[in-house]
């Protein structure tokens, strides 16, 4: 029988910044049992793929990822877990028996399913395992504070896959949040289904963000996933009265029509989504709003269609990402009628994504001149980096393009924009 520290093992991460969480677990239990880590699945003896199955385009890229890796060279263990597994688990245990090991979403038995399943005996029990980072020169991490949701929106297959709401102990997340800072991230990226949702007995997120911000060598906190429906005055007054916090709040809308947000299991409407971005850039006037909303869900007219239009005219959000409905089974909107035609849908997407492209140019632009705090994540060569404002999130926001004549690869510094090109800033050293 193969122990542990004979086999090497890589990770392939899909989907969003909460599965990444995952797999970076998956990473510090792997490593501290013994196993060692390969560069490639190609050179690995397992190959473990944290599968994404939230809508149709992420259900079918991992189903790809799973095909390259089964007809990949060499003799390798696939093992996959994560949300597409979860929700497909006989499926594809029954349609892809070459995979060695199907397992949902990430718990306490991985670790030793992985090993009865694949006939290796495990070195060592791991004790006080933390994360280990997929992509360790970052400067950032994201920090999760909770899984699940109990929101239950029409549209939506995560609280099939991932549950209720549960709030993670807070000596858990202060705990998660120093580790990464003692591994080099200067900023904190606070993730979970729904942020503003945290609650522990009496306290709520911001309490918790507090705590977190007082952890020596946390320079940035950025909030993620601010559900539209649930920030109190107390969260607007969280970002504005403590100073490590980004002037940057993501709010997913998904919409502005009433009649469609209703639909949805969703509360607001036009007026009130609008009255709330006014009244956050009231009480910060520096914040930057970035939104994602659903193009195409079953029963949007064009009227309903023409209000959000409207509403990125309006209130020109400053990032916004968009996608279109996808119909997913065992949901509330599954049934529903009045299903859009997948070509109106990808219409009114072209149509959304190029307003929102002229709104973005428009405000890029008006930053010309100004000076703006930059984390550098890549140094291109001896005089080009790469960073992101105060005000773009990895991954989903633009890139800053910094030259500098000293090395200031993974700081924080203060630069001047000199340019603006799509969604993307350029600068020098201020
Ligand atoms: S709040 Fe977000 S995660 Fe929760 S059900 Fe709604 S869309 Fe899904």
């Amino acid at each position: 029988m193969l122990v542990s520290s004979d086999c090497t093992y890589h990770i392939i991460s899909l989907g969003c910044s909460k599965n990444l969480v995952d797999s970076e677990r998956i990473n510090g239990l792997m490593d501290s049992s013994g196993f060692k880590r390969a560069e490639s699945s190609d050179e690995a003896d397992i190959v473990i793929i944290n599968t994404c199955g939230f809508i149709k385009s992420a259900k079918e890229e991992s189903i790809d990822v799973i095909l390259d890796e089964l007809n990949g060279s060499g003799e390798r263990h696939i093992v996959v877990t994560g949300c597409l597994t979860e929700r497909y688990k006989d499926e594809i245990t029954r349609d892809m028996p070459e995979i060695d090991m199907v397992y949902g979403v990430l718990d306490d038995h991985f670790l030793a399913e992985l090993g009865k399943n694949l006939h290796i005996r495990i070195n060592r029990t791991p004790e006080d395992v933390s994360r280990i980072p997929l992509f360790d020169s970052l400067p950032y991490a994201y920090i999760k504070i909770s899984e699940g949701c109990s929101h239950n929106c029409n549209y939506c297959s995560i609280p099939l896959i991932r549950g209720r709401h549960n709030s993670y102990h807070p000596d858990l997340v202060l705990d998660d949040a120093k580790r990464a800072v003692a591994g080099g991230a200067i900023e904190l990226i606070i993730i979970a289904q729904d942020i503003t949702a945290y609650r522990w007995g009496d306290e709520g997120l911001p309490w918790l963000i507090n705590r977190i911000s007082e952890i020596d060598g946390v320079r940035w906190i950025r909030l993620l996933y601010c559900h539209p429906d649930h920030i109190t005055d107390d969260i607007i007054d969280l970002v504005r009265n403590n100073r490590k916090i980004v002037r940057y709040l993501d709010i997913p809308f998904q919409h502005v029509s009433g009649r469609i947000l209703q639909s949805m299991g969703r509360k607001g409407n036009f007026e009130v989504y609008h009255d709330l971005v006014k009244r956050i850039r009231g009480r910060i006037p520096e914040v930057r709003i970035r939104s994602t909303f659903m193009l195409g869900y079953p029963g949007e007219t064009e009227e309903d269609f023409g209000m959000v239009l409207d509403f990125l005219q309006k209130a020109k959000l400053d990032r916004v990402g968009g996608f279109v409905y996808s119909r997913e089974e065992n949901t509330g909107a599954y049934a529903l009628k009045g299903q859009v035609p997948e070509k109106i849908k990808k219409r009114r997407y072209r149509e959304f994504m190029e307003l929102q492209g002229r709104i973005s140019t428009e405000k890029l632009v008006m930053m010309i001149g100004s000076e703006v705090d930059v984390i550098i994540e890549e140094k291109v060569d001896e005089t080009t980096f790469l960073g992101r404002s105060e005000f773009d999130a990895p991954e989903v926001d633009g890139i800053f393009f910094l030259t500098s004549g000293r090395d200031i690869d993974k700081i924080i510094v203060r630069a001047k924009v000199t340019g603006a090109v799509d969604y993307d800033l350029m600068g020098e050293l201020a």
